[in-house]
């Protein structure tokens, strides 16, 4: 069989979507540049994901990454010259190895994610397949694009608590349709925040959501079934948050400060089944702390809609093994950085499948143009994605790519629709 080379692994230090430096990787193979990837980055971040480099100088408040570009450069790239770029799994063991911490803290998860999926990358050229068919000969499925119009939490500077406010346009029929709708409600959403909040309610946060100076759940809820009812479409459009319950969360008092308020999480949970009840929402993410395993279960259970499970888990095959089989949620936030190899990523979405969970893959806060994202939520089928909203060019990049993976599928793809959590 042909082999594939690995000849060259290069990075640099280049720039995110919130003028963050981040690391790029080229992967070089039989000496051409065959695999570029840029490594998104978390704000909202989860305890337990693994570890970025940051260099702690002054330069970029500290930000800079020339540590973990130099650990590439002078590391991780030497030791994989010479391996076949299609050897994934093994490439990653070596990454792994070559850090020889749980959390990848040495090197940096920065540095050796990457790698990984700049390896992915060139090794689907190499083969000349598109990514998403590289990853699975059956990839067919179009995600439904959970749009985050409103955004709150530590993704803005407003009051809202929850950081994300988003449509579910699970009555389209197509991917690009879904996207015609998201842009019509967006575009409602618009004039009634600015007739409501002023000029400045337009101003949008990290993931493109409205940046709007609300202070409360049901008053952002309501703004946004206007914004649908507006749009004519309130017939294909459901309703999910991510609440990042995390970083409302006190670890001494045990309890959540919603709105100013304290709660228990069995108040919390009461809070959830009354919202349920108001607006047809059918996917909340991280409704309690990371750590608060009996409010995911008891979420999961009584509220009867998908629980998806992001600073829970953080895409970590150990934390799904252990947490998975207590009924602690019933979907994945599929995060590749957050672990920080591709093979330990497709291990989580294995294992989560197996538990018969959904999965939706995502994007970080903190974002570049790499489109990457859209090829990996193809490629495993998915049918669920969270990318922002379509308003800045790093989260239009995703989803121009699925206009092009759809349009590539042809009549084999097949939009997830209301199907979300099990397309088949
Ligand atoms: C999230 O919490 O789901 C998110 C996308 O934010 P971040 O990338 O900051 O973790
Ligand atoms: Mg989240």
């Amino acid at each position: 069989m042909k082999k594939f080379k690995i000849t060259g692994v290069t990075a640099r230090e280049i720039l995110d979507c919130r003028w963050n430096p981040t690391v790029q990787v080229d992967v070089w193979v039989n000496n051409e540049i065959i695999g570029r990837a840029d490594v998104p980055s978390g704000r909202s971040t989860g305890a337990n994901e693994a570890k970025e480099l940051r260099d702690g100088e002054e330069r970029y408040d500290g930000m800079g990454v020339r540590r973990a570009v130099r650990n590439v450069n002078e590391i991780l790239g030497p030791e994989v010259i010479g391996m076949d770029v299609t050897d994934q799994r093994k490439i990653d063991e070596k990454l792994r190895a070559l850090d020889g911490s749980t959390d990848k803290s040495n090197l940096g998860a920065n540095a050796l994610a990457g790698v990984s999926v700049a390896v992915a990358r060139a090794a689907s050229h190499a083969v000349q397949l598109p990514l998403y068919r590289y990853i699975n000969c059956n990839a067919h499925v179009l995600p439904v694009p959970l749009l985050n119009l409103l955004n709150g939490g530590k993704l803005t500077s407003n009051d809202l608590d929850f950081q994300e406010f988003c449509i579910f346009p699970i009555g389209a029929e197509t991917f690009t349709e879904a996207m015609t709708i998201g842009n019509a409600v967006n575009n409602k959403l618009r004039e009634i925040v600015i007739k409501n909040y002023g000029k400045i309610a337009a101003n949008v946060g990290d993931e493109g959501g409205f940046a709007t100076p609300i202070k409360k759940v049901r008053e952002a809820m309501d703004c946004l079934v206007l914004a649908v009812e507006r749009s004519g479409h309130a017939d294909k459009i459901v309703y999910g948050f991510d609440c990042a319950a995390t970083h409302f969360y006190n670890e001494e008092t045990k309890k959540y400060t919603l709105e100013g308020v304290e709660l228990t999480t069995g108040e919390l949970l009461d809070y959830y089944k009354d919202l349920i009840k108001s607006y047809p929402i059918m996917t909340i993410e991280d409704p309690f702390a990371e750590d608060d395993i009996e409010g995911f279960v008891r979420a999961t259970k009584e509220l009867g809609i998908q629980i998806i499970g992001d600073d829970f888990f953080c895409t970590n095959p150990d934390r799904i093994r252990q947490r998975a089989p207590m009924g602690g949620s019933n979907a994945l936030l599929w995060k590749f950085n957050q672990i920080g190899t591709l093979s330990e990523a497709l291990d989580a979405a294995e294992l989560s499948y197996r538990q018969g969970f959904g999965i939706m893959v995502s994007e970080r806060s903190g974002e570049t143009e790499d489109p990457i994202i859209s090829d990996f939520v193809v490629g495993i089928n998915a049918g669920q994605i969270k990318t922002g909203a379509g308003v800045r060019g790093e989260r239009t990049a995703k989803y121009n790519r699925l206009f092009q993976i759809e349009e590539e599928l042809g009549s084999q793809a097949r939009y997830a629709g209301r199907d979300f959590r099990c397309a088949f």
